[in-house]
């Protein structure tokens, strides 16, 4: 019997390993793996949205910088972001936790008032769970159920040439805060007797440490009367969504850099940490903004939103996925080389 490295397939690899090996047999079973979220058809005009992610410590997470109640907001937030993806309304969630002795009664009543303050503010319901041991480090396991009208869900692979490539909010926030977050804890532990220097910083460390879903956008497109062509939330950088999307679809696309929105905060950041801006926001992750496009037609009724950049458009060519720097050069869109199986999925 050969053994295979599971770092030969890669996440994405070993995903669509599994995927290959369960064809949904169920009518009521319209979208499987592969999107934000599964799509069940309840036999109303609604579909039933179902998404799980689940957070690892020492994989997704450092308790020595992230507090236990923004950790429980966040596992809620990453999971609502993935049924936002799909244009659909958060309704309802499970936890489960793996814990060891480690914690304490007031640590677990820390997380969960994250997780409280969280439920509040996407009005959800927490209904279920499940609660384990573990050797040693914390575990966390969300399960979000939402719903969609059927004819406004917004799948990964609905783009078509000529729509416009949309992004909410700014992107590259929380990979430097996150790199922030880190020096920090380098500096911490060669002098202990140092205090935090990050309270100019708070919005990159905000947008690391409690990241919201944008079930905003879901209103305000419905409000404009705007369905997206395709979606998907940006967990792991714009750069890797835009493939997924593109690929879903059988598109390629144009991204133009000037329009990729990027906050001042993020620009000087960047500027200290000698990274590009540019590739904090095409590979950083963990923004939990929201990539959809739509038909050129829906522009009018969007064009000044202050939450939404059109970033570029999408092209018949789906060898093509480009991003036009400011200088007009061009260069092919690529995902970081190797699908961490370590990091933010
Ligand atoms: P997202 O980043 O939006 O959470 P992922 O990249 O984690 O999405 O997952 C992509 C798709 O693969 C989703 O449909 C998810 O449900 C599915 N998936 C991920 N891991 C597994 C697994 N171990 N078994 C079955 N489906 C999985
Ligand atoms: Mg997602």
């Amino acid at each position: 019997m050969t053994r295979t490295e599971l770092s030969t397939l890669g996440e994405f690899g070993l995903i669509e390993r599994i995927n290959q090996q369960f064809v949904p047999i169920l009518p009521q079973t319209i979208k499987g793996i592969g999107d934000d979220a599964a799509v069940i058809d309840t036999h109303t005009d609604e579909y039933l949205l179902v998404s799980t992610d689940m957070l690892v410590e020492g994989i997704h997470f450092d308790l020595s910088y992230s507090p236990l109640k923004h950790l429980g907001y966040k596992a809620v937030a990453v999971n609502v972001s993935d049924i936002a993806a799909m244009n659909g309304i958060p309704r309802q969630i499970t936890v489960s936790i793996g814990l060891s002795n480690r914690f304490s009664v007031e640590a677990i009543d820390e997380l969960y008032a994250g997780i409280r303050a969280a439920c509040e503010a996407y009005k959800v319901d927490l209904v279920g769970g499940d609660t384990t041991a573990s050797r040693s480090g914390l575990i966390l396991s969300v399960t979000a159920l939402g719903v969609v009208k059927k004819e406004k869900i917004a799948y990964r692979s609905g783009a078509k040439p000529n729509d416009i490539v949309c992004v909410t909010g700014d992107l590259g926030a929380a990979y430097l805060g996150l790199q922030l977050l880190e020096r920090e804890k380098q500096e911490f532990l060669e002098n202990p007797d140092m205090q935090p220097q990050l309270e100019e910083k708070t919005y990159l460390v905000g947008r690391q440490l409690k990241p919201e879903a944008r079930t905003d956008i879901v209103y305000e497109l419905q409000d404009a009367g705007v369905v997206p062509t395709s979606m998907i939330d940006i967990s792991d950088g714009l750069a890797s969504e835009i493939l997924h999307l593109c690929k879903q679809s059988g598109m390629g696309a144009q991204i133009f850099e000037e329009n990729v929105p990027i906050s001042d905060e993020t620009f000087l950041a960047a500027e200290e940490f000698k990274l590009s801006p540019l590739t904090a926001a095409l590979n950083g992750g963990e923004d939990y903004e929201l990539l959809f496009t739509i038909h050129q037609s829906d522009y009018e009724k969007i064009k000044n939103s202050p939450h939404i950049s059109f970033v570029g458009f999408i092209t018949d060519d789906p060898q093509s996925v480009e991003i036009i720097t400011k200088g007009g050069g061009r260069f092919p869109v690529q995902a970081q080389g190797w699908q961490h199986l370590n990091k933010n999925s």
